[in-house]
């Protein structure tokens, strides 16, 4: 693997057959993710496909000109020609993976897939999940001496990072953007010097032989495993949604709603993250009607002062969405009475849905304890129905699933995993 700049470019890339790029920069945590899977994959690939680095900060120009609009980014070249492939943030090492071999026959991808040697790593700790209530658990480890690896599938921080701003973490007196909150407890975590095994494909988690296997080699053994994995946006089950999904419906208003300036928006839901990102929507969106199932909104009373006050807010009470149908830009939000079931149909640029979530275990559900709704059991320590399985956070049985609560869950876990190492 050779650095480069862009004085080179001409040489190394355009006129040396198959390359990947990387633009990268400092102060860049995807990019740090990304370092040791690009280099890995330079000694896999190497002899058929060269891979080269660019510093994106030092060679600005050209990465303008090569439609380079964020860190890491890696583009393809073949023979002179940029590849339509492009790759950037949370980049996995999958994602590389089969654009490499497209860039192959299928028997040299084949050949030289056979080539690569499964590792194994042992740890005392291995956290499943680096949101607030992973990042904590592996802070209290780190600086209780205990060797903690934290493997995420994506980028660290969990739902805070796109969580627009957050007003109630204490020790902040102005609202904190989300992703700037994920991003300083992450990097609290990792200078301390907690292992990062982020942006990964996780294969396999066996809790009864305490391992996990990512990116389909790399088995990572431990002692203790803390499960920190959260929740996921419940998804509806109304035709249209899965084909609209990420196309117009969205489930995120810190990563989407800049697209909606001036537009109409329809958001599902009545709870506090749909009457809070609501009041957020509406900084962009020039109209926004809110359709929930009840008489009345269940987010706490203050967020929704703020909602009833906003004139670009009205709302649809006791109303389900029935269907959604793309019709040119607009979509079809076809909506029932709960009272009269008499349909109607609102026309909007998009749609948000904010209604609750899932506990992220279809890995290991079979092994442990459940509540009725999924939730993983825990006794006051953390410690699950499984012996030195540990579990953390939104992903665990609880009444209240906020970031300070995840903070202290894993605070709970680390203390209770240090003081049984003592
Ligand atoms: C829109 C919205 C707004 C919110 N606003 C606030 C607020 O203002 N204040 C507040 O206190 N709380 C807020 N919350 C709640 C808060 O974000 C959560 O309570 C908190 O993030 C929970 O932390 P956690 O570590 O348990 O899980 P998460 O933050 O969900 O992190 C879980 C991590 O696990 C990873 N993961 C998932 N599955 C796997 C797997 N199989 N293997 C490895 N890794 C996996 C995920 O990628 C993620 O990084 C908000 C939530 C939402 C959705």
């Amino acid at each position: 693997m050779k650095e480069i700049t862009s004085a080179e470019f001409d040489k190394e890339v355009i006129q040396s057959g198959k390359v990947v790029l990387d633009f990268y920069s400092s102060e860049c945590p995807p990019c740090e993710a990304l370092a040791p899977k690009f280099e890995g994959l330079a000694n896999l690939y190497g002899k058929d496909i060269k891979f080269v680095k660019m510093f994106r900060q030092q060679n600005k120009e050209l990465a303008e000109k090569l439609g380079v609009k964020s860190s890491p980014t890696l583009l393809f070249f073949d023979n002179g020609n940029q590849l339509s492939n492009t790759l950037s943030g949370g980049i996995k090492r999958s994602d590389i993976i089969y654009i490499l071999d497209n860039m192959l026959t299928t028997e040299r991808a084949k050949e030289i897939k056979s080539h690569i040697k499964p590792t194994v790593s042992e740890f005392d700790v291995l956290i499943l999940g680096a949101g607030p209530g992973g990042l904590t658990a592996g802070l209290y480890l780190c600086q209780s001496k205990i060797n903690t690896v934290l493997i995420d599938i994506a980028l660290p921080g969990g739902q805070v990072s796109t969580t627009h701003e957050v007003s109630n973490y204490p020790g902040f007196i102005n609202p904190q953007p989300g992703y700037m909150l994920s991003h300083n407890m992450s990097k609290q975590t990792k200078l301390c010097g907690s292992v990062y095994k982020v942006a990964v494909d996780v294969t396999k988690v066996d809790l009864d032989k305490k391992e996990v296997i990512i990116d389909e080699f790399e088995t990572i053994k431990a002692k203790r495993i803390i499960i920190a994995t959260g929740t996921s946006p419940n998804l509806m089950g109304v035709p249209g949604e899965k084909e609209l999904k990420g196309k117009g419906i969205s489930y995120c208003a810190t990563c989407d709603a800049k697209y909606y300036g001036d537009k109409e928006v329809v958001i599902i839901g009545g709870g506090n993250s749909a009457v809070e990102e609501a009041d957020f929507i509406s900084k962009f969106a020039s109209k926004i009607t809110m359709v929930h199932q009840f008489d009345a909104f269940t987010a706490n009373k203050q967020a929704q002062e703020k909602l009833f006050a906003n004139s670009k807010i009205s709302t649809l009470f006791e109303h389900e969405p029935r269907s959604f149908v793309r019709e040119g830009e607009k979509i079809i939000t076809e909506v029932e009475n709960l009272k009269t079931k008499e349909r109607t149909k609102l026309v909007s640029d998009g749609v948000f849905v904010f209604i609750g979530m899932k506990p992220n275990i279809s890995m290991f559900k079979d092994k442990l304890q459940l509540d009725k709704w999924g939730y993983i059991k825990t006794d006051e320590d953390m410690h699950t129905s499984m012996s030195e399985i540990y579990a953390v956070g939104d992903v665990i049985s609880k009444k209240y699933r906020q970031i300070t609560t995840a903070v202290a869950d894993g605070t709970i876990a680390a203390i209770a995993i240090a003081k049984k190492l003592d």
